[in-house]
């Protein structure tokens, strides 16, 4: 079976990949001329029209915006991961970014609750946009493994 397929930005979308996959921090387009940030990157401000820009680092923090739920895939190469949850978050900076849910219970997430945009990466130019909950331990991860160890 063929593997996930992981896309190949170009333009702009390159330029904001790059700057995440050569620091391993989550980045947003930001105006260098009056500081508004933008996801998807642009060419132009949204507010002020320039087309002066760079990549900014941010921490990634934000609320769940909108979510959904996926039981079913036509992608054989996801089958094994349905049902699984697509969250849009709103970062503490504005914009709102689309990432997959890390997350136990994917039933259990609410509109509002604290989450942190993590970038994982796939190749030198893409990363996979995950979303941790904040107080939630991510599937899979030393603390995950450590409550299912205990009985939690
Ligand atoms: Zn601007």
């Amino acid at each position: 079976m063929p593997g996930k397929v992981i896309p190949q930005p170009d333009d702009l979308n390159l330029e904001l990949f790059r700057a995440i996959a050569s620091t391993g921090e989550m980045h947003v387009q930001q105006c260098a001329a009056c500081g508004a940030y933008a996801h998807p990157p642009r060419y132009y401000c949204a507010r002020c029209f320039s087309p002066r820009h760079r990549m900014r680092a941010v921490s990634g923090a934000g609320t769940v915006y909108s979510h959904t739920l996926s039981h079913y895939t036509t992608e054989p190469a996801w089958k094994d991961d349905v049902p699984y949850a697509t969250v849009v978050v709103e970062l503490d900076e504005g914009p709102r970014i689309v990432g997959a849910a890390r997350h136990p219970d994917p039933a259990a997430i609410r509109i509002g609750q604290r989450v942190r945009v993590v970038p994982e990466p796939r190749t030198d130019e893409f990363s996979f946009l995950t979303v941790e909950f904040d107080g939630v331990p991510v599937p899979g991860s030393a603390a995950a493994v450590g409550e299912e160890a205990a009985g939690a």
